[in-house]
């Protein structure tokens, strides 16, 4: 397992490797740095801005490729800063512009489809199927308020799931959630029985030092729980508790939201989440709580469409 190759790029045993990785039969590359370590250890891959403009994530993807250096690994990294190039550079939220659909719902993907579809398949095909780990930096994307969470594939064979939980419990926060979801790039990848996470730090549209500083410590310390990097772990404020049967609420009409609560606050069953008025303040549609929770995130836009995610909430086992 010497050499490491993506696409058109390669890094010997030892060495780094930063460039573009062309989309096959498009002008579309994504910006991918390899990192090849001098002793031989597992391979995980890395991605940033899946969702285009989810910032935290981004960049510390960004950073991560700049920073983590062959000497530093045991093992192999692959890193996207971002998959979703042509999304962030368009300032489009969720989307591939060119066909307007969401990366993450395209899993596996398909060569012969439009450009979501062919990112998504070579992701698959080039990146996911050298991976013995998966990490996907998300964060909240512009119009979504959010408290710092990490998902762990669920529909995987039983021993990838307890990976994946192992890993995702070294997150620097309060709460993780086993995914019941079979799309998505993580969940594609824990089908075919690797294990992987996808993290949710950072939300609409902000990025800054602390928030970078904190992702990077993150997968610092999931690299070291990992064996790819040598410890101590970095110290860390909370331990994450699981949270179960997730509520994701979509709204019955489309209109101006009014949330009453916020993401990280805690809910009592009955508690009012919030309500939709139109544009002369006429009262549409109100939501309650149906147990005591936690919030998780929800719309942070002042207008929703019709059944558009609004609120995610979990019990605490
Ligand atoms: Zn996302």
């Amino acid at each position: 397992m010497s050499l490491l190759k993506v696409g058109s790029l390669s890094a010997e045993k030892g060495t780094k490797t930063q460039g573009f990785v062309t989309v096959m039969d498009t002008d579309t590359v994504i910006p991918v740095t390899l990192v090849n370590g001098c002793e031989e250890g597992k391979t995980v891959l890395i991605t940033g801005g899946v969702h285009s403009c989810e910032y935290a994530g981004i960049q510390t993807a960004i950073e991560l490729a700049k920073e983590i250096q062959p000497e530093d690994i045991k093992g192999r990294l692959i890193i996207c800063h971002p998959l979703n190039k042509n999304g962030f550079e368009a300032r489009r939220p969720s989307i591939v512009p060119e066909d307007g659909k969401n990366l993450n719902r395209v899993f596996p993907g398909n060569k012969n489809g439009t450009l979501a579809d062919k990112i998504a398949y070579m992701q698959v095909n080039e990146f996911q199927n050298q991976a013995d780990f998966y990490i996907d930096m998300h964060g909240g994307e512009a119009h979504e308020q959010l408290t710092p969470y990490v998902y762990y594939v669920g529909n995987s064979t039983e021993e990838a799931v307890e990976i994946a939980r192992n890993a995702a419990s070294v997150m620097d926060c309060k709460y993780m959630v086993r995914s019941g979801a079979t799309t998505g790039a993580y969940n594609y990848c824990g089908l075919q029985g690797t294990p992987s996470i996808l993290m949710e730090r950072g939300c609409m549209g902000i990025w800054d030092r602390e928030i970078v500083d904190l992702y990077k410590k993150d997968v610092h310390n999931i690299l070291i729980h990992l064996g790819l990097m040598k410890g101590p772990m970095l110290q860390t404020q909370h331990k994450a508790k699981d949270l179960v049967d997730l509520i994701y609420l979509n709204s019955d009409v489309a209109g101006c939201w009014y949330p009453s609560v916020d993401a990280g606050d805690e809910v009592k069953e009955g508690q009012k989440l919030g309500e939709i008025r139109d544009y002369f303040s006429n009262l549409l549609a109100i939501y309650y709580a149906e147990y005591d929770g936690v919030v998780l995130y929800r719309a942070s836009a002042l207008w929703v469409d019709k059944d558009s995610n609004i609120f995610c909430y979990g019990k605490p086992e």
